[in-house]
């Protein structure tokens, strides 16, 4: 018997109340998660992501964001990682200003730092990068990971979940005022990302360094170029910030201490990976030999050790065959 119209309405109805409350509940989670502005300066703030790899217990939220707060505006740095965190962000800086989002600055197209994007988009905000992000934005990479975060990160990424290309792409060092402060945004890539842009806050001394510095966690590293990330992490120092607010873990007053971590843990990959490629042991063999027992217990080892040695190792093979 085919289905009256009344029923057909009613089915309807009932999964258009089912997606309202898997709406609802993203919406509800994404604030339970504690997206919690901490003042960093007189006018710079950021939010700090849980230290694991990206998994439905902590919905994505495993990455920093900032924002700076100007008379004539709000400057963004980075929009977390699922629309709804995106959300939750705009919502924890309504707490503190009510002055139009102006622009949000991505340091580089990582799925935990942009996939947040649409919210600040609807609020009107500009979406600055570096031209660089392209490339991935048009890779079946991004593509891949997209498709691995929808399965991770269900219902918060989804098949509705969007890449948003910037409004503003940007070729190199660029420098803007608004409300009277300064923002430099400094091209550093190719290091941990093709596109790594990092933004300094020149009255505050405040440096928002994206994933070029890690804390409390094993880094991702994937396929960076780790020898110019090695150089650009010493490019930060030259500029002597009080305060710098990486991309993961809590924001640094001591920055040239704090960047031992990410440099040993790159050293200690080069070190490792490159002996293995420079005596052309296969991949397999060499991680196995390798002792990483001063590694293994931190945050997202497991997820993200393995694949950083390889990428190491392809990278210092390429190296080696550079220096022949
Ligand atoms: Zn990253």
């Amino acid at each position: 018997m085919p289905a009256s119209p009344e029923s057909g309405l009613g089915v309807a109805r009932f999964f258009l109340g089912i997606a309202c409350a898997l709406l609802a509940a993203a919406a509800v989670a994404a604030e339970a998660i504690g997206v919690k502005p901490v003042q960093v300066s007189e006018h710079a703030w950021y939010v700090q992501g849980l230290p694991g790899p990206a998994s439905a217990a902590n919905q994505g939220y495993v990455s920093n964001a900032g924002f700076v707060v100007t008379p004539e505006g709000v400057v963004v740095i980075d929009a977390l990682g699922t629309p709804a965190l995106g959300r939750a962000l705009l919502a924890a800086i309504r707490t503190v200003s009510d002055a139009p989002i102006r622009r949000v600055i991505v340091t580089h197209y990582h799925a935990d730092h942009f996939y947040g994007l649409p919210a600040f988009k609807s609020a009107g905000a500009e979406i600055w990068a570096h031209r660089a992000a392209r490339e991935y934005l048009d890779s079946a990479e991004a593509q891949s990971r997209l498709d691995q975060r929808r399965r991770v990160l269900a219902p918060w990424v989804n098949e509705s979940t969007k890449l948003l290309v910037p409004d503003r792409w940007l070729d190199g060092d660029t420098s803007f005022v608004l409300g009277g402060l300064h923002f430099d945004l400094l091209y550093m890539g190719p290091a941990h990302a093709p596109d790594d842009m990092v933004v300094v806050l020149r009255e505050d001394q405040v440096l928002f360094s994206g994933d070029i510095m890690f804390s409390g966690r094993i880094p991702f590293v994937g396929n960076a170029d780790s020898r110019r990330w090695l150089a650009a992490m010493d490019d930060l120092l030259r500029l002597k910030p009080k305060a710098m607010v990486p991309g993961h873990g809590p924001v640094s007053r001591e920055p040239a201490a704090d960047l031992e971590f990410t440099r040993d843990y790159l050293d200690y990959l080069r070190a490792a990976m490159g002996k293995a490629a420079e005596d052309m042991t296969a991949f397999d063999e060499a991680y196995q030999q390798t002792n990483w027992d001063r590694y293994r217990n931190m945050p997202a080892f497991d997820a993200a050790n393995r694949v950083n040695a390889y990428g190491t190792y392809l990278l210092m093979e390429r190296e080696s065959l550079q220096k022949k």
